[in-house]
């Protein structure tokens, strides 16, 4: 029906999340019949993107640049730091800045049954990051599944000794939920009544 290169695309399209075999093709047909208003721009866009991108090496935001935006905004509150296990949980609490201060991404959360360890996260990194000095208020905004919890404690035991307030996201967050799935306002609202870990 179409030429492998045509075939190529649509399947690598369809393979994105949110996007399936029907999606894929859709789009395909679109870049064709706007090869100079969207076909050009995405190649130029994907192109900037695989070259440039990197790993913040201050928060593990991954972006273009290293220190990345979120670092080096001067808007941001530095002393008030929000730590996330996944980039896509700061991408999310970051859409509707929700949060006025900087992030720590961990990388994931602890796991038994996957065999993640505490040195496999980016707490270490974290611990010494609060222990440079400056930062007075650290928001554990783990998502409200078991591991998720169990990764906040653990991280609130390490920060205890640092003398700076560790505060997790209030209830009403349903269980289970994960942060990049939930609504704007649901999100809000657990971080303005973010309260202090026990
Ligand atoms: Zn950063």
């Amino acid at each position: 029906m179409s030429s492998p290169a045509l075939d190529a695309l649509t399947q690598a399209l369809a393979r994105l999340p949110g996007l399936g075999p029907r999606s894929a093709r859709r789009a395909v047909l679109h870049l064709i019949k706007k090869r100079e208003t969207a076909l050009a721009p995405l190649i130029a866009a994907l192109q900037a993107v695989a070259r440039d991108l990197v790993t913040c090496g201050i928060c593990g935001n991954i972006d273009t640049a290293d220190p990345c935006a979120v670092c080096t905004d001067p808007r941001r509150d530095p002393a008030s730091l929000c730590v996330v296990e996944e980039v896509a949980d700061l991408w999310a609490l970051d859409r509707a800045r929700l949060f006025g201060g900087r992030y720590h991404v961990l990388g994931g959360r602890l796991s038994a049954l996957d065999g993640v360890r505490p040195e496999d996260l980016a707490i270490a990194q974290l611990v010494a990051r609060v222990a440079d000095g400056g930062i007075g208020e650290v928001v554990l905004a783990m998502n409200a599944t078991l591991e998720g919890q169990t990764t906040m404690h653990y991280v609130a035991e390490q920060l205890a000794p640092l003398g700076v307030r560790v505060m997790q996201l209030a209830h009403g967050l349903p269980v289970g939920g994960e942060l990049d799935y939930l609504d704007e306002g649901t999100l809000a609202l657990a971080l303005r009544a973010r309260r202090l870990v026990e």
